[in-house]
């Protein structure tokens, strides 16, 4: 019995959070091999493969370094490398994420401008543009934004964003949460202008938690260098001295990173297009399927459909942890949680990383019975309409 069932289920559980994803054989394969010498030539290879292979990723020709931490510790490494006590950051309050950070920021010691959101639709472009015309004195020195909040099921339009920051000639860096869209969404660092993309292992990488990245512009570089907040294990002066020869400063998460080499290739191989594409189809399908059902995405502006989590809101007076705890009992499944001002009226569909139309399918097929022996009130005929689309989809692909 797997340490995560309380009894004997056969067949695999279905995790379809929205992170961690599930970890594809080859990797966990590659993770499952001896600890190696840190220090060796053996290692130095390792490690320069993967840096050198990782911002591909991250669509940069830039620096990526690589934290042993969950996603919380990039969020912290990328303000604490590039801003000093009392600066004023730009944030958008999407959602829970975005609150978490903005919490984070403050216990910094930052100054936080927040936008609100009905945390229905991603940051406003126009709304962050009027506070950076107000601020002549240019005492916003990051703007920061979280691309696809984990929570909402909402991406905020990162390029629109760099364009309203050109337009205002502000000079603010541009600080970029890709947790859960890295390597499912489009999220170009260099061609968006983005300083600091910030990402983690446990989502479209397909790795378990404990890896966090920080992709780095020279301008994020270059204030690194008098950034005043106090760092030291996320520093990435330190990190990138060890990184140019393939070490680290300290013991690396040498199992974590076996994985990462080998999830990258996976990625390298299948194509990123092809990913991305993948993802893109999956959301569709997701969204077919709750058209039919009647669910109402929790996202409302099409430019803004997340293809790593879709979002749906349970009608009201139905409990959306009920109906989670319905599916996981009878269907072996996990969907994950509404979180926040969402909590119990909301639950997540994950479809991101390692997984297939049929994956997919399968999870639709989980909700749709689910609801039925929850008492959700529903049309059925989801799933058919996310087999029709899949199916059409592979038609036109072959
Ligand atoms: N940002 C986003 C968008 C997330 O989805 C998450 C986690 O789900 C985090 C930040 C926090 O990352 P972690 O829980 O890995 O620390």
């Amino acid at each position: 019995m797997a340490y995560y069932q309380s009894r004997p289920v056969a067949g695999r559980h279905f995790l379809q959070i929205p992170g961690p994803s599930n970890v594809p054989d080859r990797v966990l394969r590659a993770i499952d091999n001896a600890s190696m010498d840190h220090r060796s030539a053996d290692f130095g290879k390792m490690g320069q493969e993967i840096l050198t292979n990782l911002p591909q990723i991250f669509a940069t020709s830039g620096p990526v370094v690589v934290f042993p931490a969950s996603g919380t510790g990039a969020w912290e490494a990328a303000l604490t490398n590039t801003l000093s006590p009392g600066d004023t950051v730009l944030m958008s309050r999407t959602g829970q994420f975005a609150v978490l950070w903005e919490d984070m920021s403050r216990r910094l010691g930052l100054n936080a401008i927040m936008l609100g959101t009905d945390w229905r639709h991603g940051a406003d472009p126009q709304a962050i543009a009027a506070e950076l015309e107000k601020d002549k004195a240019h005492k916003i020195k990051a703007v920061c934004v979280v691309h696809c909040e984990t929570s909402t099921g909402c991406v905020s339009r990162v390029e629109e964003i760099r364009g309203v920051m050109n337009a205002a000639r502000h000079p603010a860096l541009l600080i970029v949460d890709a947790i859960s869209s890295l390597a499912a969404m489009e999220c170009r660092h260099d061609d968006w202008g983005i300083d600091v993309t910030i990402s983690g292992s446990q989502k479209a990488m397909m790795l378990p938690p404990g890896l966090s990245f920080n992709a780095i512009s020279e301008k994020a570089l270059a204030a690194s260098k008098t950034a005043k907040l106090p760092r030291s294990y996320f520093d990435w002066q330190s990190m990138l001295e060890f990184n140019r020869t393939g070490y680290f400063p300290y013991t690396p998460a040498i199992g974590l990173l076996y994985g990462l080499n080998e999830a990258i290739k996976m990625l390298l191989e299948e194509g990123l297009d092809n990913v991305l594409a993948r993802h893109d189809r999956f959301g569709e399908a997701c969204r077919r399927a709750a058209a039919v059902w009647g669910l109402e995405n929790n996202c409302v502006d099409a430019r803004e459909y997340s293809a790593s989590v879709t979002t749906l809101r349970t009608p009201a007076g139905h409990s959306a942890n009920n109906l989670r705890a319905v599916i996981a009992e009878k269907f072996n499944m996990s969907l994950g949680t509404g979180l926040g001002m969402i909590t119990d009226k909301a639950f997540r569909i994950g479809h991101l990383g390692d997984l297939n139309d049929l994956t997919l399918v399968g999870t639709l097929g989980g909700v749709e019975m689910g609801m039925a022996l929850a008492g959700v009130p529903h049309k059925p005929g989801g799933v058919q309409a996310a087999l029709d689309f899949l199916a059409g989809n592979a038609r036109a692909a072959a």
